[in-house]
């Protein structure tokens, strides 16, 4: 396929930190989503908490399926507009690769732990992921993937930790954007968890179709397929309103964005740089709409007492988990103590533990918890 002039290409990228030969048989970004995938990070996704916590059900969507429905999502929105589907697609499969057990439970009650410790934040943990922790090659630590694959993966970044990335940070301190093909990624991610979560949510029995009826963008889609087909089951339902509603997401996106691209003109990845807003974007109307859908899911899903207290119980192990690493290294593997060891500093201990605990599934971390609490 032929590619806009202002794509990201292998021609026009800025490449990997340590230079590699390149594959005959595949493209550069290519190969970054193929590592991606081969990448243990990945595989652990399958037992992480989006929503509803790994065990409750086999059939909520976990990090593993979420990231596959964004990369389907990026790429569809990617090839539309003429962008590199490759690299959209290796962005959306590791955008959660430095996601927490417990989801944002998870992130947030870590984030808490590592307060004097400078915080943490899962988009930075996705990129060390990919940049530092992944440890299967031998000629670097993790990935060396192209350097436009690793900006999309760096979705947000305060300017604080900004200064400390090097030219990877630069674009949060000069408030600039970053490729087409990471800012579609971003908003896939946004369309594919609001859609999926009101199927969860549905199917959880924590809301209603009833109570959905208070969404425009729901309640138009509901309306237009009971007038269709009026005696489907609610699973069919459903699933009608969800792809019709993701379908109205992505046709106002790809339409939007191409009206950006024709009236700016960017001729260059450069161009695009510069500009003070992204340009891949929603209507104003259907931006509006997908908020409203936002706000609803988090005050009567992701508040929902049921959910809280799933939450609870997470934060609960994480806290323990922490404190207790950092009071007892002997609890933690061998290679992690060894590394605590000779990095002798309370913040290297710090980071050590998040990464570890950063990195466990749902299921490990409560194994861990039970082991320690004996
Ligand atoms: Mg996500």
């Amino acid at each position: 396929m032929v590619l806009a002039c202002y794509a990201t290409s292998e021609t026009n990228s800025l490449g990997r930190e340590i230079y590699e030969d390149l594959c005959s048989y595949r493209s550069e970004f290519q190969r970054d989503r193929d590592r991606i995938v081969h990448s243990s990070a990945f595989r652990r996704l399958e037992y992480k908490t989006q929503v509803f916590l790994n065990h409750v059900g086999d059939m909520f969507r976990t990090r593993l399926t979420h990231s596959i429905e964004v990369a389907q999502i990026g790429r569809t929105i990617s090839r539309a507009l003429q962008l590199n589907e490759d690299l959209t697609e290796a962005v959306c499969l590791a955008h959660d690769l430095g996601h927490t057990p417990f989801g944002h439970a998870g992130q947030e009650q870590l984030n808490q732990c590592m307060q004097e410790f400078g915080g943490f934040e899962h988009n930075l943990q996705s990129l060390r992921v990919v940049d530092v922790l992944e440890n299967q090659y031998a000629e670097f630590s993790g990935l060396n993937l192209m350097y436009e694959t690793r900006e999309g993966i760096l979705k947000h970044c305060s300017r604080a930790k900004a200064g400390s990335l090097g030219s990877i940070g630069q674009r949060f301190l000069n408030r600039q954007q970053p490729c087409l093909e990471a800012q579609i990624a971003d908003i896939a991610d946004q369309i594919a968890y609001n859609n999926h979560d009101v199927d969860d949510g549905l199917r959880s029995g924590l809301i209603t179709l009833a109570q959905l009826g208070s969404c425009t963008l729901f309640a138009r889609e509901h309306a237009w397929v009971i007038q269709r087909w009026s005696s489907l089951t609610e699973k069919r339902l459903v699933h009608e309103i969800k792809r019709r509603m993701i379908t109205c997401l992505v046709e106002d996106l790809i339409s939007t964005s191409q009206a950006n691209l024709s009236s700016l003109d960017p001729l260059t990845i450069g161009d695009i740089r510069q500009l003070d807003r992204p340009l891949i974007c929603l209507s104003d109307v259907v931006q509006s709409q997908n908020k409203e859908l936002n706000k609803f899911l988090y005050n009567n899903l992701y508040q929902h007492p049921k959910v809280q207290d799933m939450n609870r119980e997470a934060k609960d192990v994480i806290r323990y988990l922490f404190d207790e690493f950092m009071s007892k290294s002997n609890l933690l593997p061998e290679a992690i103590q060894k590394k605590i060891f000779l990095d002798k500093s309370e913040q290297g201990k710090a980071t050590m533990i998040a990464d570890y605990i950063a990195g466990m599934t749902d299921r490990f971390a409560f194994t861990e918890f039970e082991r320690i609490r004996k």
